[in-house]
This record gives C-alpha cells, structure tokens and sequence, in this order.
C-alpha cells in the first residue's frame, strides 16, 4: 500500500517548501523506502515552458522534455533520481485533460464540475504515478487559501478519506516571525494558518515551523496545543547555512521519523553518511576560486539555480569553494569588460531574446582573448559561435538569425524544419538527446565516454554551412547530435586553458556525488589558473 504525504505551506510563499519537500523524500529513501516527489503548481498555465524565470526562476529540464517548475530539479538533486514530466501537475494540465474528456463525451451527459470532475482527474494523476513507490511526497505549491490551490486541497482531503488516514499524511510549512522588539518567536501566523486548513478538512500531522533561529520550547508547545499536533511533530526548521543541511536538520527534528511511525512504516535508520560526508566537505573548504555568471536574470539568482548548483558540486569534487561573481550582460555593454577582471573562470549561460547579447559576446572574447577558464551554455554556446565569427573569421555583423534575421551572415540559425514560430510552445527541441564525442578532444577526456545523453532545450543551431570555415580557422566542434550529424552539440578551443561550450544544458543532469563533467573541468581549470 502506497503512503503519502501531503505537504502544504502557510503564511508566506517562500519559505523552502521545495527544499523540506526534496529533503523529506531524500531521508524517506534513505531508510530504503521506493520513494518519489510530485510537485503542483496550481497556476494554469499547461507547463513552466512559457513561462519568464524572473518569476519562479529558473525553467527545470527533465530527461522525457518535460519543462517543469525548479522544484523538480531539487527532488532530483536530492533524490539521486530522474523524474518525469507527469511529476509537475498544473492546473493546466487537469483542466485541459477534463476538457479533452468532456469534448469526447467521457463523461456521458453529466455536468462537469471541479468536484468530482477535476479533483477525480487530480487523484488518478497522483496514483497513477504512486504505483511503483511505497511513499509518494506531493507538494502543493501556493498557500493555504490561495483560489488557485482549492481543488488540489480538496482531492488531498478526499485521498485521506479514500486511501485511509494511515496512508495519508499532511505536513504544514509554516513561518514563525520573530518581532525584533519583544525579541519572541510569533506563533500567531501558523495558528491562522492552520485554521484555514482545518476549515478546509485538512488536520496536518506535522508542523515544519520556519524560523530565523531554533524554536523556542513555549512556542513550541504553544503552536502544539493551538494547532492539535503534539509536540513532537512540531518540528523546528531554522536558517541554516546551506540548503544540503536541511536533510540532516530535519532527521535530527525527527520528522521522517515521526511520519514513518504515523503511516505504519517500518523503522528504519536512514543511510546518511555519504551525504553528511559532502555537507562536512562543503563547509571546510577554505581555498576559493571566483566565477563569473554573465547573464541577464542575474538579479534573481534562482534563474540559474542549476548552474549554481552544479557549481557546487564541482566545488566539492575540486576541494574548492566557488564564488560567483554574479554580472548583468548589459552592464558590460556600459563598462565594459573590466568588470571581469580578476575572475578565474567565466560562464555565460542558456537565454533568449536580444538584451546583453552583445555584452555576453564581449565576456566570451575576454575569456578566449585572455586563456581565461570559460564555459558556454546553450544560448552562451551560439553566441560563442557567433563571437568566433566575428572576431576571428572576420564576418562583420554576423549573428543569430534570433537576434538578427537579417545579418548577412547567420551562424546560428533555425533548421528548415523549425521555422513555423506561431507556436512558441511546444516547438524547441527539449529534453535528452544522445550526442557523440570525438576521440582526443576535451570533451572526450571529461566525459570519458564516446556516447552521452544530455538535456537540451532550444531551437536555434550552429548553421551547418559555416561549420567547415570554423573548422579551419581551429575551432573543434568536439560533439555531434547522435540522431542528427546537422547538430553541432560541444565546442572547443585546443590551445586555451580551457574553453568550452555546449548546445545541451549540462546543469540539469549535475548530482551532489556526479558533477556535470563540463563544470568539474571549469572548476579544475580555475583552481589551476589560480594555482591552487
Ligand atoms: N534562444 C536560444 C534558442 O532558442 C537558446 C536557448 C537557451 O539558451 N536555452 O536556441
């Protein structure tokens, strides 16, 4: 029998639901438990595909072309697992599979409501992926008394009646201010909140109250008695260094533990060492090397949580802190690129449209110009492309027919294929595609391997008519699309310490113990520069 565990947030939105929710499966399957995350997102767009990073932050790719809310990308990270796009349930989606069943007359005549019609939809989606798991973790992404989250909050409750309260739990993420002139921990917000999910049938099990420092025992016992949950699953979660504490915070609270003795679940000690072990590594580091970021999201740095993730763990592999010069294209284009100096490495990173492009461009020409470590992601790969031509090949103007349809020479252009753009959505080329790696390259020796199969989410490709001229001036296109020899996947430069650049998005494959091969040789290749 599948248990499963619903958890919900109250007061304010970003309080790192996604992190309790990853965390909270991550100490599930270290007590062996066959364990998985959903993730809802009650908005109503279909998918995050559309959608602008400076909102939710960053698009998450997954391995099936999925474009989903970041928080898979953390229940991936933290899992060790791949998900699928059937993982990230919008309101979008369950609508738009009611209308579908509606318009083939499924439903034989009867009027189609939110309940039993749209809830009955939201419950087959979450069984249907329960059923190769022992513990299912759904996080409902808004805030308890949001309009949108109604219907998920409803089927939630009508689970717990259905499957039966031992196989049901709920978690409610909470925040616990503390007034800075009475010095006290607040607990009147999660009271409020927790009211309004007990008026919509929901008690929770457990409460994660969030706050700046530990909980205070009377806030405790009083959050306790005003919210019926006893005291031990009360549990603290105050700020902690970095977000790979989190697991090992919530197993010392005692949370998993609480929840598999609540859902009838076997007692188990979790194997955490490995991952205690990163966290220990993680804050001794003592030597650093900086990079930098030329984006143009920079100012909200969850845009790129992946890259700064698979930093991270390159940063441990290497025994090396990272700093991240965090650096907004256009303000290169104002001051130039001495806003670059003294960095020990430079990624320029995925993005669409015009603005910073040529800023970016001139962050590669330094990087290429000067031997400074360099990777390009992406967008940051076709503006590679695009650089190269200009400065080296000569071919003034040059440019991605994106940015510029009419250049006179484009390098970076849609294949015939791809030229119908009525339809933004739905019409990139996403997810994991093999690509082949040439023998005595970089590319070859980082990965190790001729094949590899990498995430991927654009449309714009290197030109294939420019490809031989590149070739001659000595740029080495190092890997090729393995189910299309058109598509030009990794780029190199023999001779610079280390400059690189891929097609595919490398971040969202990165892992805690796996770092993306691409971002390890950044980081090696800084740490060299600096000589470390
Ligand atoms: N805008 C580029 C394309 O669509 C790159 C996309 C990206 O960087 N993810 O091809």
């Amino acid at each position: 029998m599948t248990k499963f565990i619903f958890v919900t947030g109250g007061v304010v939105s970003g309080l790192g639901k996604g992190i309790t929710s990853a965390s909270l499966g991550m100490l599930m399957k270290a007590r062996s438990f066959r364990t998985t995350n959903i993730k809802i997102d009650p908005y109503l767009n279909y998918d995050a595909g559309t959608m602008n990073p400076y909102q939710h932050g960053e698009v998450f790719v997954l391995d099936d072309g999925g474009e989903v809310d970041l928080d898979l990308g953390n229940y991936e990270r933290f899992l060790d697992t791949n998900l699928s796009f059937d993982h990230n349930i919008t309101t979008g989606k369950v609508y738009s599979a009611v209308i579908e069943k509606e318009r083939k007359g499924e439903y034989l005549g009867a009027t189609v409501q939110v309940i039993p019609h749209v809830t009955n939809e939201i419950k087959e989606r979450i069984r249907r992926i329960a059923r190769d798991y022992d513990v299912v973790i759904v996080e409902i992404g808004g805030t308890v008394g949001d309009i949108e989250s109604m219907p998920f909050l409803e089927a939630a409750r009508q689970m717990q009646l259905e499957e039966g309260r031992e196989n049901v739990a709920f978690v409610h993420v909470t925040y616990v201010p503390k007034l800075k002139v009475v010095g006290e921990q607040k607990t009147k917000p999660t009271q409020h909140s927790v009211k309004e999910l007990r008026s919509l049938g929901i008690q929770p099990d457990a409460i994660v109250a969030r706050s700046e420092d530990k909980l205070e025992e009377s806030a405790r016992r009083k959050i306790s008695l005003f919210t019926n949950v006893s005291e031990e699953a009360v549990i603290s979660a105050y700020d902690v260094e970095d977000t790979y504490n989190v697991p090992l915070m919530l197993e010392n609270e005692g949370l998993a533990r609480y929840l598999t003795k609540r859902l009838g679940l076997p007692e188990r000690e979790p194997e955490l060492e490995r991952w205690a072990e990163i966290v220990e590594k993680y804050k001794n580091l003592e030597e650093s090397v900086e990079i930098a970021i030329v984006g143009k999201y920079v100012k909200l740095s969850d845009s790129y949580l992946s890259i700064k993730e698979a930093l991270k763990h390159s940063s441990v592999a290497n025994g090396v802190k990272v700093k991240i010069r965090w650096i907004e294209a256009e303000d290169i284009e104002r001051a130039g690129a001495r806003l670059l100096e003294g960095v020990d490495g430079i990624i320029v990173p995925g993005g669409f449209g015009a603005r910073g492009t040529e800023g970016k461009m001139r962050a590669i020409q330094y990087a290429r110009e000067k031997n400074i470590p360099f990777l390009g992601i992406c967008f940051g790969f076709q503006l590679t492309v695009v650089e190269f031509a200009r400065n080296v090949l000569g071919l003034k103007d040059a440019h991605s027919t994106e940015i510029n349809p009419q250049t006179p020479y484009p390098v970076v252009d849609l294949m015939p294929e791809q030229r119908d753009l009525n339809r933004l959505g739905g019409t990139m080329r996403l997810g994991a595609y093999p690509v082949h790696i040439k023998p005595n390259t970089l590319a070859k020796e980082l990965y190790g391997k001729e094949i590899i199969y990498e995430r991927h989410r654009h449309r714009w490709e290197v030109n294939p008519e420019y490809i031989k001229k590149f070739e001659e001036a000595g740029l080495v296109f190092s890997g090729i699309a393995g189910d299309d020899e058109r598509r030009m996947e990794i780029l190199e430069l023999p001779g610079h310490r280390y400059f690189i650049a891929t097609q595919f998005h490398p971040e969202f494959k990165s892992r805690p113990f796996r770092p993306a091969p691409v971002f390890h040789g950044l980081v090696r290749a800084a740490k060299e520069k600096k000589g470390i």
